[in-house]
């Protein structure tokens, strides 16, 4: 079908229109100020490929005491670190509903890289958005919904800046598959292009990132790949129009790591910081920016304007997190030696310094708050989905019986022991969730340490279980290839011949003769149904991807020291086809630019098998609990009466700074004559003024054609108005069953049948179609055996609206009757209302 063009919107908005920022903007003028050109660009531009401690590292300017910056990753703990967590991914995170442990995970994070002087952490990952089921980075992030993907982003992003800590919301954005993602390193030229419609894009993929802006993200990191045939990195519609118009990001843009592919381009485009500076090429000592932003900003073709703002973004940014009263600065740690010396710059063949680079400072306590390990503990165990449990087959009992040792009890699967180790393979190559979302593992708890402590200290009712069975499923970051896994993987069946291991064994122990009970560790869905039906089969557990305290959460919820209360992030098909055209890999292509169309990315995940009636095997937000629980009295309050249209956008009366002409000559940009560079280290200096001349370069086209400000802006994440309360809603919830135990509550919107907007100059009729239901908002909630809670929550005018293309804004339709759904999963919905 469709041809995707890319679309342009210039010039960038300016930073520092908004309120809460207006102190942080005006700090940041009187630093920026006194700077001159090369120490501006020296700011924007990291110092190359392991030219610094960290993964990315910016210069600092001294004469006016900004610090280099330490940018590190990653989503689930700081890689690359001693001494820190080892958290549970963002996927399993995601499948604990819970907001608050979500919360405290961020606020552990954020100690943590406070802890070893990180600036800046490259996450939380929210993109990959989970549409393609087999995406090799879906587990970085918190599953394929829009929703609980912005929420726990949400959370995440707030507990990190609490700290102080500056996150970032990445990839922007629809880095939805590996294969291809970058230029070259997939015997492609190019790198792939993800098409996607403006309604799409809104409604789905952007979503995520409009909520980390109203939860004040410091930074987004644009995404390698290219979306509607422009990188993502120079796509002057996503960068200025979308996110810094639309959203009213007051922030930063980096770069993914060598993400940038042209100078001018991506500055004009809205790109803010080029990382890790390296142009084209990793570590071959040539810029994009750098020195040719110098010579950009001095010959015009990079207005000094932009470039000004680039820098105000950042300095007002570290501003806003206070790090300005940061006592220590720097990174008290190295990311490419244990050893306690080492090289400052290791990236640079003639860099002879030896410094101490690791200080081993333990981040993984904090004074007065608990260790960290406790709280990667309760997301693992909450982060366990119970699927299957025939007859109570779990928790197994702690009880009296003593008959310990009398039965055999069978443990199986790679996964349970420790294996090679944690650390086996660089960034975990071969072991669950490959790539720069991991870290050095500081110790692994694994299932069968965990397991064989319970045996040797307790007096377990094993008599009725016969096997427990591991079995996994892996996948990465598209720069490791692992076992024939470019990434992407390559199906979703279990791996390390897990299918036919799970179903010989359950065939074996029958029915008759005991129990097995099947534990998944996973990047992702799998299909379940070779086994899952097998009368041998009796509980089967999907712990995500755990972290360190894998065994421990394991234990807990094994036992039913606490309740069985994750939910699936994710739906679980009967087979990969089964999630649709747009779901699918795109692994081979003989296009020069590879095309992936993901034109039904508004019907991901369960909205394709619902809107396809076709039967999962698990749907979204399904999982089983030790107890019961009922729902009842379901009710609406309107707040306000529909209306179809936000207030009108309200022009901020916050003016950005300006500054005035500093009239730099090239001359003045020269490396100084006495400075002896590390080669390959990434300078803001001219080497010379060749090229240097005004108003040589011409800008691209519409690049004067100043665009109107978006109708859906005008606060942080858009405009204000979509996130007033239209309705409250209120569900009872008892708690029906023999114990304690933990409900996710999910609320769901059907959209009224029959929405018409009309067309062009005849006022042509267009339908406008809905996916059957979408998740709008959910809570978990605690209840003691028979205890019964009122639950509240609220649906905001955005959660109401869809995104119009024609009018380019939020319309909620005011004819026509809404349903709220109320219940247990997007399929097990017992309670409804129309609205
Ligand atoms: C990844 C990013 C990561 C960066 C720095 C890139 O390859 O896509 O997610 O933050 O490297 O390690
Ligand atoms: C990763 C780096 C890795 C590099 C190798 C990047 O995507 O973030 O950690 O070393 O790729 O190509």
């Amino acid at each position: 079908g469709q041809e995707y063009r890319p679309v342009s919107w210039y010039p960038a908005p300016l930073g520092g229109t908004s309120s809460s920022w207006s102190e942080s903007y005006r700090k940041a003028h009187d630093m920026v100020d006194q700077m001159n050109l090369v120490e501006k660009v020296g700011i924007t531009t990291g110092t190359g490929w392991q030219m610094g401690l960290c993964v990315g590292n910016t210069e600092g300017v001294d004469s006016v005491g900004f610090p280099s910056l330490c940018l590190q990753d990653g989503p689930l703990g700081l890689r690359f670190a001693d001494n820190i967590t080892a958290f549970p991914a963002g996927i399993t995170t995601g499948a604990t509903w819970n907001r608050d442990l979500m919360r405290a995970r961020g606020t552990s994070l954020g100690r943590e890289a406070r802890a070893k002087g990180v600036n800046v952490i490259l996450g939380p990952s929210m993109g990959a958005m989970g549409l393609m089921p087999a995406g090799g980075r879906n587990w970085e992030s918190f599953g394929s919904d829009p929703v609980l993907q912005a929420v726990a982003a949400a959370e995440t992003i707030q507990g990190i800046q609490r700290i102080g800590v500056m996150a970032t919301a990445k990839h922007f954005v629809l880095n939805e598959q590996e294969h291809f993602r970058q230029p070259n390193e997939w015997d492609n030229e190019y790198a792939i292009s993800s098409n996607i419609g403006d309604r799409a894009l809104h409604e789905v993929f952007v979503w995520p990132f409009a909520e980390s802006v109203r939860a004040d993200v410091a930074s987004v990191m644009c995404a390698y790949q290219m979306v509607n045939n422009s990188y993502s990195c120079e796509n002057s519609k996503l960068i200025n129009g979308i996110l810094k118009d639309e959203l009213g990001f007051q922030g930063f843009v980096q770069s993914d790591w060598l993400a940038q592919r042209s100078g001018v381009q991506s500055a004009l485009s809205g790109l803010d910081m080029s990382m890790p500076g390296d142009g084209l090429k990793w570590a071959d000592g040539e810029a994009l920016w750098g020195p040719q932003l110098t010579a950009a900003a001095l010959n015009t073709s990079v207005p000094m304007e932009r470039l000004n703002d680039m820098v105000t973004r950042i300095v007002a940014a570290w501003f806003h997190f206070r790090q300005d009263t940061w006592e220590e600065r720097g990174p008290n740690f190295s990311s490419w030696t244990n050893e306690k010396m080492g090289k400052l710059h290791p990236g640079s063949p003639d860099d002879d310094s030896r410094e101490e680079v690791n200080k081993f400072v333990n981040a993984q306590v904090s004074p007065g708050s608990k260790l960290h390990s406790t709280i990667a503990r309760q997301v693992a165990a909450e982060g366990t989905v119970l699927l299957k449990n025939v007859n109570n087959t779990l928790p197994l009992s702690r009880s009296a019986s003593r008959l310990k040792g009398k039965y055999r009890v069978g443990v199986y699967g790679e996964d349970a022991g420790p294996g090679k180790g944690p650390n086996f393979c660089a960034d975990r190559g071969c072991n669950q969730g490959w790539g720069s979302g991991t870290v050095e593992f500081p110790y692994l708890v694994s299932p069968w340490e965990a397991l064989e402590s319970a045996w040797s200290n307790e007096t377990v009712d094993w008599s009725k279980t016969c096997v427990l069975f591991f079995a996994n499923s892996d996948g990465g970051e598209g720069f490791i290839h692992s076992d024939g896994i470019d990434g992407d993987r390559n199906d979703l069946f279990l791996q390390r011949n897990g299918t036919n291991l799970v179903e010989g064994v359950a065939r074996q122990c029958g029915d008759g003769r005991g129990r097995t009970v099947v534990v998944v560790h996973s990047v992702g869905p799998v299909v379940l149904d070779p086994w899952i039906d097998l009368p041998g089969v009796h509980a089967v557990l999907y712990a995500n991807l755990p972290g360190q305290e894998s065994g421990n959460a394991l234990i807990d919820v094994l036992f039913g020291d606490v309740d069985a209360s994750g939910r699936l992030p994710y739906t679980i098909g009967r087979s990969l086809e089964d999630y649709g055209p747009s779901a699918q890999v795109l692994y081979e292509t003989d296009d020069a630019v590879p095309q992936a169309n993901l034109d039904e990315g508004l019907y991901i995940d369960y909205r394709h098998f619902d809107r396809h009636n076709i039967t999962p095997r698990y749907e979204f937000g399904f999982g089983l609990s030790y107890t019961t629980f009922d729902l009842s009295d379901l009710n609406i309050h309107p707040l306000q009466e529909k209306s179809r249209l936000p207030h009108p956008r309200q022009k901020s009366d916050i003016e950005p700074p300006t500054y005035d002409d500093r009239h730099d000559i090239p001359e003045d940009c020269l490396m100084p004559k006495d400075f002896k560079p590390l080669s390959k280290y990434i300078y803001p200096y001219l080497l010379t003024t060749d090229g240097t001349e005004k108003g040589k370069y011409p800008y691209p086209e519409g690049y004067d054609k100043k665009q109107k400000p978006s109708e859906a802006g005008g606060g942080p994440g858009g405009n204000p108005s979509l996130w007033e309360a239209m309705l409250e809603v209120s569900v009872k919830i008892t708690n029906t069953g023999p114990r304690a135990g933990k409900e996710v509550i999910q609320l769901y919107v059907s959209f009224p049948e029959r929405v018409v907007e009309h067309r062009g100059m005849s006022l042509k009729q267009e339908e406008i179609d809905f996916p059957v239901r979408v998740l709008r908002n959910f809570d978990k909630i605690s209840l003691e055996a028979g205890e019964s809670k009122t639950v509240n929550m609220t649906l905001s005018r955005k959660d109401l609206s869809y995104w119009s293309v024609r009018a380019q804004n939020w319309v909620l339709p005011t004819e026509g009757t809404f349903k709220i759904w109320a219940g247990r999963s997007s399929r097990d919905l017992p309670l409804m209302v129309e609205y």
